[in-house]
């Protein structure tokens, strides 16, 4: 921060004094022993913040004062002296720092991850930069084909464009943002926190609400391509159809349809899928589907013209998307008539519907460091805080019900909270509450969920469907339910990675013969031996499932990418495959942390896993763990040619 920028936040001493109201304990706590350098003030705090999952901070109303009072007599003097603000801390004072706004310790990663978060504002070293300038030439012949403008894509594009490397992206739909442009399903919206839930490169501080609804966060998709000029790298209307290797030129050849359904043929010398894993809805394997009579629609191709104002709906489906389109529905539609085949375990948050206020805004824009230091708090309380709850303990006596004590803890608050919401109805109580243990499928955040399912106007069947008829569903027991429409809440393709797109890769490998119906592996889910120079971001074993923000995931994939692209373009290298042994090595260690971890637990279903019990789907590791496991290049792990000769 320029010193013009000191004076003109201290200008009105009453004014800071004031906005500083609006500011998380924690996080001003944070802000203030870096600005102070008095490492006091943590011990002092210290015993006032617990770790996450009942995550708080109950500062007395004295000392939260006094964190504010004093904050604001330091930015004031900083700006009087005309001193520089002080460097960001570093080392076990960083991690001190962390570990009391955690509310518990942290390990040294931590200490290293935030310290390239909190100096992102001045030299991202997320960036790329060349170690030596490659060969001007071979920079400039150099082209990178992305498959898809979404999270992901957008993300790819931004680095490559920051390296000078030449670039085009192929985009099926008419513009960007992928998930946030496809999915418009009534109160459709994320359950990570904005604040996070953001390129750590763009930060938001203008976010209106603390979990922003879809329009939002498309927006923000469109400005960011906007911002970077992305757009004249796009084609859209463009679906890729197959994409295959070519040794003897040693490019992709990929083929694609536009709108018209002319089809075309580009090269490229490496190749970037970005397609996301949740874009293929699945419909349900429920006989007479296409027999209803009325209209039919699965969450992810919602009609925007349909009204169901009025109407009797019925909803197949209780994950993420069902939770928030019912009870955005529920109220205006005459009935509503919910079916749920497993329960999910859902947890409050206390900002899931607020609006972010203007104070806290401003805080977010103008206290140094409040921006950065507020994400690792997301960080910690949504991802890697809530790790211990997802190991099993295999001397924990209760398998079915926790698979520890920390998971169990979870439990224990998830079911008072439900009891709270549903009230006295036993009957009601049964239905809604999980048999496995929390996480076991993907978290979700109540979005007045059980208060919906009290309504008069709701009802929840749990009973097994035995077919659809043209008015209505019928389930095994001989009732039928009837329904003007039909809401598909019933989730994606997501064991088919990158289908339908044909990958063939060396020595005419097809991608889905090799990985099998529903067994995606790659090498730190990035990529896959016999395709080279190929890359997969948001590939197998990178998801989230007990929170997190994928955009995290994807800027570690991304700059992993770029590394990989700088070996090549410095060394001369024409292909880039990773060894083997490296990667079937690494998925054995992924197969022995899941085996350990909630999502293998034989209580109930999630499409993490495929029909054999492998998890391919979500990450084993801490996000930090990730993190570090993608902050270099390991050249090693890979096969390298050059012109076209193998070199090991
Ligand atoms: P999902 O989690 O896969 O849920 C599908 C639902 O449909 C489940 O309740 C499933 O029941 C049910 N179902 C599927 N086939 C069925 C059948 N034949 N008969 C009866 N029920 C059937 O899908 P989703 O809700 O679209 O969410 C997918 C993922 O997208 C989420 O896990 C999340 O990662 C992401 N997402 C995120 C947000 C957000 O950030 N807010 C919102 C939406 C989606 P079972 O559970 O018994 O299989």
């Amino acid at each position: 921060m320029r010193q013009a920028d000191l004076a003109t936040l201290t200008a009105d001493p009453d004014g800071l004094r004031r906005r500083l109201e609006a500011g998380d304990d924690a996080t001003l706590l944070l802000v203030l022993v870096q600005l102070s350098g008095d490492d006091r003030w943590l011990e002092r705090a210290r015993p006032h913040i617990r770790g996450p999952m009942n995550y708080q901070v109950d500062m007395p109303a004295e000392l939260a004062a006094e964190i504010r009072d004093a904050l604001a007599a330091t930015l004031i003097e900083l700006a009087c002296r005309g001193r520089p603000l002080p460097p960001v801390p570093t080392g076990e004072r960083l991690q001190a720092m962390l570990s009391a706004a955690a509310g518990e310790t942290v390990d040294a990663d931590y200490a290293a991850l935030m310290h390239e978060e909190l100096t992102a504002d001045t030299r991202d070293p997320r960036r790329p930069q060349w170690r030596r300038s490659p060969p001007v030439e071979r920079l400039h012949n150099f082209h990178v084909l992305i498959i898809g403008a979404g999270m992901s894509g957008l993300c790819a594009a931004i680095r490559l464009q920051e390296a000078g490397i030449d670039f085009t992206i192929l985009e099926k739909n008419a513009t960007v943002g992928g998930t946030w442009l496809e999915n418009r399903y009534p109160g459709c919206g994320v359950d990570t926190p904005n604040h996070f839930y953001s390129y750590s490169f763009e930060p938001n501080h203008a976010w209106s609400h603390f979990f922003a609804k879809r329009d939002e966060l498309w927006g923000y998709f469109e400005e960011v391509a906007d911002r970077y000029g992305l757009r004249r790298h796009i084609r859209f209307n463009t679906e890729v159809a197959f994409a295959a290797f070519d040794e003897t030129t040693a490019r992709w050849r990929v083929g694609a349809r536009d709108a018209t359904g002319a089809e075309m043929e580009l090269e490229a010398h490496a190749l970037i899928s970005a397609v996301g894993v949740l874009n293929r809805p699945k419909l349900p394997d429920i006989p007479g589907r296409e027999d209803f009579a009325g209209p039919a629609m699965h969450t992810a191709r919602w009609d925007p013209d349909f009204d169901w104002r009025g109407k009797h709906i019925a909803m197949i489906g209780t994950g993420a998307s069902g939770q928030q389109v019912a009870p955005r529905i529920a109220p205006e539609a005459a009935r509503l008539t919910v079916f749920q085949r497993s329960p999910h375990w859902v947890v409050p948050n206390p900002n899931y519907f607020e609006q972010v206020s203007d104070a806290k805004k401003w805080l977010l824009a103008h206290l140094p460091g409040y921006a950065r230091w507020y994400r690792f708090q997301l960080f910690w309380g949504f991802a890697d805080g809530l790790y211990p709850a997802l190991q099993v303990d295999p001397e924990w006596p209760d398998q079915a019900r926790s698979i520890n004590r920390v998971n169990d803890r979870h439990r224990r608050f998830m079911e008072r909270y439900i009891r709270s919401e549903i009230g006295d109805d036993p009957e009601l109580l049964a239905k809604v509450t999980p048999d496995y243990p929390p996480y076991g499928k993907r978290i979700l955040i109540d979005n007045h969920w059980y208060r919906m399912l009290t309504r008069d106007n709701v009802d929840l069947v749990t009973g097994d469907i035995d077919r659809i008829e043209a008015d209505g569903i019928r389930t095994t027991d001989g009732e039928l339910h009837r329904a003007d429409a039909l809401v598909f809440a019933t989730g994606f393709h997501a064991s088919r990675m990158l289908w339908p797109m044909r990958i063939t890769g060396r020595d005419g490998i097809d991608l889905h013969d090799a990985w099998g119906p529903d067994d995606a592996r790659a090498y730190l889910g990035t990529t896959v031996p016999g395709f080279p120079n190929f890359f997969i971001l948001a590939g197998p074993n990178t998801g989230l499932a007990h929170g997190g923000n994928q955009i995290f995931m994807t800027e570690c994939q991304v700059r992993y990418v770029l590394f990989a692209l700088r070996e090549m373009l410095e060394c001369g290298a024409d292909t880039l495959e990773v060894r083997t042994d490296v990667h079937d090595h690494f998925n054995r260690r992924v197969d022995a942390m899941h085996e350990q971890m909630v999502w293998t637990h034989p209580g109930m279903d999630n499409w993490y896993r495929n029909d054999a019990g492998r998890v391919f789907a979500v990450s084993p590791w801490r996000l930090v763990d990730f993190w570090r496991m993608t902050a270099g290049f390991d050249a090693d792990a890979y096969r390298f040619t050059y012109r076209n000769t193998a070199r090991a």
